[in-house]
């Protein structure tokens, strides 16, 4: 089966055992549950595009590996239209629900990169991990999986490197290698789409030296494995089936996750890498360039709908489009210039020797940049045009909208170019995409900015551009750094 349809798909997570808590208690099933239900539902609707003939050709494609039509999120990107793909589904799929689908994103980055990390362990070590990473990649494929990414450690005291920790579960860690597998065991944190994945990727979280060596792995784990305690994160203010009404609009609902390893076994054929600290800088450097690529896209897709949001709260209150057609254009142009970067990096990259198509690491850094400041940009503007009706806590609540007493008042108060519940429905919207759970990923989903400011001052070649203005300035003199100052 490569393919299935989101009935399917909620029925195939309905089987899983339920390791997942809010607020204090299991959920017994995630596709029902309040924190979690719109999120599956999201996926679900991915699930679904398959079938559909005007979707499915940016949902689906060719795997490379089978050769079979497959989801997008469950095959190799070997190609720079593959990467593509990756960015324009995103798009398409924050269009569909205004924010984030995660477990059809970090996981199939994650895959992709131990590609081609493992074929130059394979290579150079003599290892067999790259043959565990097809076969693995084919279940996942044979079985239409979800898949969650899990790099981000709880991390512990960020001066420290992870062996200096007082609490060595601070970061996710090799506990003990047995002949049939290893034994895993510490902290994920904040790791988007758990909820709504079959199975996690889990990887280190960042390029560690031989001192860190128990920290290096890379595996894949059930949701549901035998150890694993998840709790998801998400406040009731950013999620969207807790609150009654208009006041939490119905579509979308990334959630979030704390993972605690506590003591889960992993069989040798699900272990990618385990201690070889060479190469978890490089699976960082790969995930990044992916990943960083194509947040641009998902980014754009949120602001699309930051645009439509905005265009019916001037409506609502009476206004043209025409009178903030300015303001429009540069939410317009934030959106596209986050996506075209990403679309730049994946035009500048190259193709790797185990068939892995790698974004331009440079630009899909720069982009990380602006991804952490034009989206902010962009829901300012959509407020602006809003009105105070859009800022949080402005208007009562749906339930007071309902009130015998005063609730018609309410509506009569909120009418304006629109009905009260018109305005009131587009000014949540609003809310919710400019100061409540419609922010994620902007600012350090992916990784910090400040580290991709790093790579980019890394990357650049600095003394190049020096050299070549001294050359149109006609400078001859020496011009070096002057010498640091003595203390
Ligand atoms: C919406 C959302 C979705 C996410 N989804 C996922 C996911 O699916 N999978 C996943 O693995 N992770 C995910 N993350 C986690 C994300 O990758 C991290 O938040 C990110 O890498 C930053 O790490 P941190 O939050 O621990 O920040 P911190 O490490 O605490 O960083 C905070 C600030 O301190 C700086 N800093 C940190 N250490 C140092 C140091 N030693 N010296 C100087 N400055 C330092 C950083 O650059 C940053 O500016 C998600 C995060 C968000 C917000």
């Amino acid at each position: 089966m490569a393919l299935m349809n989101g009935e399917q798909y909620r029925e195939s997570l309905k089987k899983m055992r339920p390791n997942m808590y809010k607020w204090g208690e299991l959920i017994a099933d995630v596709t029902t549950h309040p924190a979690t239900r719109l999120h599956v539902q999201s996926v679900a609707d991915s699930y679904d595009a398959a079938f559909d003939p005007e979707r499915a050709p940016l949902f689906t494609t060719k795997s490379p590996l089978s050769g079979e039509t497959a989801h997008r999120w469950n095959t190799l990107m070997n190609s720079m239209e593959a990467v593509l793909g990756n960015s324009k589904m995103k798009r398409a799929q924050y269009q569909r629900t205004g924010t984030c689908q995660g477990a059809t994103c970090a996981g199939w980055t994650g895959i992709n990169v131990l590609w081609a990390v493992t074929y130059e362990m394979d290579k150079e070590l003599g290892t067999n991990y790259h043959e565990r990473v097809k076969n693995y990649f084919k279940h996942v494929e044979d079985n239409a999986l979800a898949l969650a990414g899990a790099i981000t450690d709880a991390k512990g005291n960020r001066a420290l490197k992870p062996s200096e920790q007082p609490n060595k579960d601070s970061n996710l860690h090799v506990k003990e290698i047995r002949p049939d597998g290893i034994v895993i065991r510490g902290y994920k944190a904040q790791i988007c789409g758990v909820a709504a994945c079959h199975e996690i990727i889990a990887m280190a979280g960042s390029g560690y030296g031989e001192a860190d060596k128990d920290f290096c792995l890379a595996v894949a784990v059930p949701r549901d494995v035998a150890g694993l305690t998840i709790v998801e994160t998400r406040r009731p203010s950013d999620a969207r089936d807790e609150e009654e009404g208009w006041d939490a609009p119905k579509a979308g609902n990334i959630t979030q996750a704390f993972l605690f390893f506590d003591d889960v076994f992993v069989p040798n054929d699900r272990v990618f890498l385990c201690g070889e600290f060479k190469y978890t800088g490089k699976a960082i450097g790969y995930f990044t360039a992916i990943y960083r690529a194509a947040i641009g896209a998902c980014v754009a897709g949120q602001g699309d709908i930051m645009c439509g949001a905005a265009i019916n709260m001037a409506r609502a209150n009476g206004l043209s489009q025409k009178a903030f057609q300015d303001k429009l254009n540069q939410m317009a142009i934030n959106n596209e210039i986050t996506y075209s970067v990403g679309l730049g990096a994946m035009l500048a990259g190259k193709g790797h020797a185990s068939g892995l198509w790698i974004p331009d690491m440079l630009l899909a850094h720069v982009n990380k940049t602006q991804v952490a400041k034009l989206p902010y940009e962009t829901k300012v503007i959509c407020q602006d045009i809003s009105g105070g009706v859009a800022e949080t806590g402005c208007f009562p609540s749906y339930q007071d909208c309902q009130s015998p007493l005063y609730g018609a008042e309410v509506l009569k108060a909120l009418a304006a170019g629109a009905d009260g519940e018109t305005r009131a429905r587009a000014a949540r919207l609003v809310e919710w995409l400019t100061v409540g759970g419609g922010i994620p990923g902007c600012m350090h989903g992916g990784g910090s900015p400040d580290g991709a400011r790093m790579v980019v001052r890394a990357m650049e070649p600095w003394e190049k551009f020096a050299k070549e203005a001294k050359r149109i300035a006609g400078i001859t003199a020496e011009l070096a750094d002057p010498a640091p100052a003595k203390k």
